[in-house]
């Protein structure tokens, strides 16, 4: 539906799908459905995470609360600073809670870290994290993360949430942006 906008299918909708199900296990393990702390908090990165956060909890057999942030990184749009600002807060206090972030993509980790700071200065009862993407070849800094879905090569990636410039997000697969989009040949 966007024309030759799309280069290549990356991650196809049923490879996503038996991901989405692959990790929800292995977050289901790591927390009892009874905790003491209550629910197990998810907390949506606005607004990339959304199609994977919605997936995830559906397949969740321990009971989960959703919060969302968002957050803008300055810098360009295809590469992250780490200054961030927080656009949307939290509305609910974390203190106590089992907090888990869902990401959409891990590529510089800069984002990801520094909201780590933040969250766990909210001093919650545990802070993890879980991302469907991770670009290996970008990382500069070192995050510790719970559940990856797919470590992907260092490429713009676009689709199941993420965007360029607001769009894409709506495709149900995760796909290579030809070059022509952003101004390429
Ligand atoms: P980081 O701080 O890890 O460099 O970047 C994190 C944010 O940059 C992601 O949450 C996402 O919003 C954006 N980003 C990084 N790589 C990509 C990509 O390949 N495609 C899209 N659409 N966004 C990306
Ligand atoms: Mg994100
Ligand atoms: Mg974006």
């Amino acid at each position: 539906m966007y024309g030759d906008d799309i280069a290549s299918v990356l991650i196809s909708e049923e490879q996503i799908a038996e991901k989405v199900e692959e990790l929800a296990e292995l977050v289901a393990k790591r927390y009892p459905a009874d905790a003491p702390e209550g629910d197990l908090l998810l907390v949506g990165v606005l607004k990339g995470a959304i199609f994977f956060m919605t997936d995830l909890a559906k397949k969740l057999t321990v009971p989960t609360q959703m919060e969302f942030m968002a957050v803008s990184s300055y810098g360009s749009s295809t590469s992250s600073s780490g200054v961030v600002r927080i656009m949307k807060d939290l509305d609910k206090d974390i203190a106590g809670r089992n907090v888990l972030i869902v990401e959409d993509i891990i590529d510089s980790g800069l984002t990801l870290s520094w909201l780590l700071r933040n969250l766990s200065s909210r001093n919650p009862a545990s802070l993890e994290v879980v991302t469907l993407l991770r670009k290996p070849d970008a990382l500069r800094t070192q995050v510790d993360v719970m559940g990856v879905g797919f470590d992907i090569p260092n490429e713009f990636v676009v689709g199941y949430g993420l965007d360029y410039d607001e769009r894409y997000r709506d495709l149900p697969y995760i796909g290579t942006l030809n070059p022509k989009v952003y101004g390429g040949k």
